[in-house]
């Protein structure tokens, strides 16, 4: 059903996306894929479609849960691991024996992470020989990787770079922060371990206009309601084309009935999903929040650098560093908050300029 908000995982569910899904099955044959979009473009839906659809050694983590967190440690990352390990067929989940720091109880995987703790070199190595020896690819899928930075005391980046160059993965990224994925990886820092690799890059849009639209009118048909038309280029003038939002609207509709309270509905519920996210992002960032609010304000329709700069010092009263407020810039748009275009920045989606439109959302700031 279109209207289900989980992320699709049925083939016949995902509207569209033919060339995303092209892309990324020519991707997963090389060893590094990015798949980067913002939130609720549907990039979950895409990857879980494809585990569907490809006959491969999947390994998917969900990095999602770990977004309001400071951080994770090592003891995060081999619980994720081993939980998307529990998930592959047992004859092979048996195979991982003899891998240290991994031991197969019954048909249970478990890792140990403290003393005696498992390597994640090791692990790639043995997933990639039990690949080959099934004649399938080992895929690697981190979804939501950008929570990887937050990951301390390892550097992931070391068995990641040996597994591009020595073994038989192949390794999934995707990220709703993408300038946060980037900084994650150091593709482009001469000093980190994956540096100059080459990948392949998929990116998923937001539909334009007619998709969006033919989207609802599916979803409709599919449980035998009439929309008017009107009404469904009304909810794509207020909702944009982010699948996830015209997805909620569709999925309030066949409660409420009505288009004006179902809009209502989307766009409270879609606004305070916002403000969480950015809590979220403030939450490693203390001591700048209010001026991450201000720019937010400003930028709500549009602005340029000395925008930005002009209001800042006109609240504070004080000159703000020229470095510090580019930098503040820089960690919106990495974080898809804004986008730049040219040299104007502005709100990555529809949504967010109506969270930070609204005076109620600012709270004390
Ligand atoms: P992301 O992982 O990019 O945040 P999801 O895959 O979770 O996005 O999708 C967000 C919402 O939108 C989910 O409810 C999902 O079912 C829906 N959705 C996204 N893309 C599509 C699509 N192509 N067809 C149908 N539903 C979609
Ligand atoms: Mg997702």
């Amino acid at each position: 059903m279109l209207f289900d908000p989980k992320p699709k995982e049925d083939p016949k569910d995902l509207f569209d996306r033919e060339e995303e899904i092209s892309k990324l099955r020519t991707g997963i044959k090389y060893p590094l894929t990015l798949l980067l979009g913002i939130r609720r473009s549907g990039k979950s839906s895409l990857i879980k479609v494809l585990m569907k659809e490809e006959d491969a050694l999947w390994i998917y983590l969900d990095l999602r849960k770990y977004e309001g967190k400071l951080y994770l440690n090592y003891r995060d990352l081999t619980q994720e691991l081993e939980k998307a390990l529990n998930t592959i067929p047992d004859k092979l989940r048996k195979l991982l024996n003899g891998v240290k720091g991994v031991n197969v109880m019954g048909l249970e995987v478990k890792l140990k992470w403290g003393r005696g703790k498992v390597e994640v070199s090791d692990l790639l190595e043995r997933l990639s020989e039990i690949g080959e020896r099934e004649g399938k690819r080992a895929i690697i899928v981190l979804d939501e990787s950008q929570e990887l930075r937050k990951l301390k005391g390892y550097n992931l980046l070391y068995p990641l770079a040996y597994a591009y160059d020595n073994l038989k993965v192949s390794l999934v990224f995707t990220g709703s922060e993408v300038g946060m994925v980037y900084r994650f990886l150091k593709l482009n820092d001469a000093g980190s371990p994956l540096f100059g690799r080459a990948f392949v890059n998929v990116t998923v849009p937001p539909f334009p206009r007619d998709k969006a639209i033919e989207f609802l009118r599916r979803g409709f048909e599919e449980v035998g309601v009439r929309v008017k038309d009107d009404e469904l280029e009304d909810a794509y003038s207020n909702l944009g084309g982010i699948p996830g939002w015209l997805t909620y609207y569709g999925f309030n509709y066949l409660q409420e009935r009505d288009h004006r309270k179902a809009l209502d509905k989307t766009i409270s519920l879609g606004v305070s999903l916002i403000m969480e996210e950015f809590r979220n992002f403030l939450s490693i960032r203390r001591g700048a929040e209010s001026r991450y609010y201000a720019i937010m304000r400003v930028c709500v329709k549009g602005c340029r650098w000395s925008d930005v700069k002009r209001a800042i010092e006109a609240k504070e009263g004080v000159e703000i560093d020229d470095k510090r407020l580019s930098e503040l810039l820089q960690n919106l748009t990495d974080a898809s908050f804004l986008i730049k275009e040219n040299d104007e920045y502005k709100p990555a989606d529809i949504m967010i300029s109506k969270a930070f439109e609204s005076p109620i959302n600012m709270g004390s700031y």
